[in-house]
């Protein structure tokens, strides 16, 4: 049995930083924590030791909604993420085009600040790819940038309309101007060649070592299922399963597709819950269901209970409540948990509504969440807690950045700022809260999510002023919901730093308790720890 010493550490779990500075662990398993002669003692002679110097050891942490197959994707196409002029973005879309034979120019990551609230024009990408179609996603992934061949190859022109659950831009004569919103995009994804499955596979492995290399053991691939250019991205976990090539602990949501109507719903739920079993035969626990019920904010695709500034519109909602109150009582009872999209304050009614009917015993066994949860209505807080509903929360994005203030601030209005991510107030009522990235839109680094979760403020901008500074939650709290709280929602072992428990462990280079919460950025992971191996990264 492999046996391994952690010395001169400050250690984090279930909330509290505690007087022990050693840990010993056996096999896969914590067998100590206490001094150093305690661990030394217990994890016997020959046992590898890591000297911690005074950094914390937590939990390792558990990213409950990321995309590594779309990260994988992106870094296979024309990626645009970090271009930070229209001028850059023009530059890396002719070079990738002159040094690619393939038939479609597909790529994504484009900041949409750079461009217009109706987004970047085929006209404009004609120029840069004049020879074959293009479909460029946004940073985001909610808004696609297509040329007049791709239009045209899907059809779309002045007398399309607009699909139910997406929105094409449009010129004055009603023509197509070039961006597609939400389900619209699909219009055009739908006719891309299929990505190489190898390639695919191989761009997950190297980012699921980048998540171990950040400190974090365990994640939720947060879509399984084809949408918005991207393929399904289970067969390719499962080739890396079948492999032993995959680190760390994988889990997966499947998708539930955007046509699904009533008379649909048994047979999706007897299909996810069998997939659910194989995967989970395969190392993919899978017994969630990804529910996405609405789009963002910037594009006025988030569902709101009352209209966005200066107009009348809501936003869009991808599926009646009548079809949600069924189905996800319905994915509970075959033991699938949803996990829900909701950004706007009514898709956040929406789910909760269709979770209060579903038998309070039963709510108790499966894990449901709700991610993003950007708006939320104040009478809908305590709903949280009541309906056993976790808020999965990306707290990176609970800071006033140039995209906030530009884009979404304007649309929302003074009078909605206090139920802009409120996972203070979550908290104080009693709400489980686990923690994710939703990465590639925002960075994986648990520690400057953590951040902004202390703060509300863009890391490195202590002068910034605080996104409603009452909502911010304190650094034991927030790295307990990182690491405790989204491995309890994901099923996964770990989450605690005890004896008996599973050693999924995160070495910082620092205790960031001893520091102001200005520098909880500054926070580096040096050493993850997966089942009692140190991850080789
Ligand atoms: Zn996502």
């Amino acid at each position: 049995m492999t046996a391994l010493v952690i010395v001169n550490a400050r250690i984090f779990s279930r909330g509290v930083v505690f007087p022990a500075s050693a840990i010993a662990v056996r096999g896969e398993r914590i067998a100590v924590v206490g001094t150093a002669t305690d661990a030394r003692d217990a994890a016997g002679h020959g046992a590898l030791e890591l000297d911690a110097r005074g950094g914390l050891v937590t939990p390792g942490f558990v990213d409950a909604h990321v995309h590594l197959g779309v990260g994988a994707m992106d870094a296979l196409r024309c990626d645009l993420a970090g271009a930070a002029t229209r001028e850059e973005i023009d530059s890396r879309v002719r070079s990738f085009a002159a040094g690619s034979e393939a038939p479609w120019i597909v790529g994504g990551g484009w900041d949409p600040t750079l461009f217009p609230a109706t987004g970047p024009t085929a006209a404009h990408l004609d120029d840069l790819v004049p020879d074959r179609p293009a479909l460029l996603l946004d940073a985001d992934h909610h808004g696609a940038w297509a040329n007049s061949k791709a239009l045209r190859a899907a059809g779309i022109d002045a007398g399309t309309s607009d699909p139910p659950d997406g929105r094409i831009e449009r010129d004055g004569d009603d023509s197509p101007s070039g961006t597609l919103r939400e389900g619209a995009m699909q219009m055009v994804a739908r006719l891309l060649p299929a990505p190489d499955l190898d390639q695919v596979a191989g761009g997950i492995l190297r980012l699921s070592r980048e998540l171990l290399r950040a400190g974090i053991t365990g994640w939720q691939e947060a879509a399984l299922g084809a949408y918005g250019g991207f393929p399904d991205f289970t067969a390719a976990y499962l080739r890396l399963l079948e492999h032993g090539r995959l680190r760390g602990r994988p889990t997966g949501a499947i998708w539930v597709p955007r046509d699904l109507d009533e008379g649909g719903i048994d047979a999706f739920v007897a299909e996810a819950a069998a997939r659910a079993v194989a995967n989970a035969r395969a190392g993919l626990p899978s017994s969630t269901a990804k529910l996405m019920l609405d789009g963002i904010v910037e594009s006025r695709t988030a569902h709101l209970l009352e209209p966005y500034a200066g107009g009348d519109a809501r936003g869009l909602s991808y599926f009646s409540p009548a079809l949600v109150q069924r189905l996800i009582p319905a994915l509970n009872t075959a033991g699938l948990s949803v996990h829900v999209h909701a950004i706007g304050d009514a898709a956040v009614r929406d789910a909760l509504d269709a979770f209060a009917r579903v038998p309070s015993d039963l709510r108790e066994r499966v894990r449901n969440h709700i991610a993003h949860i950007q708006l939320v209505h104040p009478d809908d807080v305590p709903r949280f807690r009541a309906l056993s509903v976790t808020a999965n929360a990306q707290p990176y994005w609970a800071c006033a950045t140039a995209l906030t203030r530009q884009a979404t601030l304007p649309l929302i209005g003074d009078e909605r700022l206090d139920r802009l991510y409120v996972f203070g107030s979550l908290d104080r009522a009693g709400a489980r809260l686990a923690m994710g990235s939703d990465w590639p839109v925002s960075t994986f680094d648990p520690w400057q999510g953590t951040h902004v979760a202390v703060t509300r403020q863009p890391p490195g901008a202590p002068d910034a002023a605080a996104l409603g500074a009452s909502e911010g939650i304190d650094l034991a709290t927030a790295i307990d919901a990182y690491t405790r709280g989204s491995a309890r929602l994901l099923g996964l072992p770990g989450g605690v730093i005890e004896p008996g428990a599973m050693a999924d462990l995160a070495i910082a280079d620092r205790d960031p308790f001893a520091a102001p919460t200005a520098a909880i950025h500054e926070t580096r992971n040096a050493a993850t720890i997966v089942a009692g191996e140190v991850a080789d990264v």
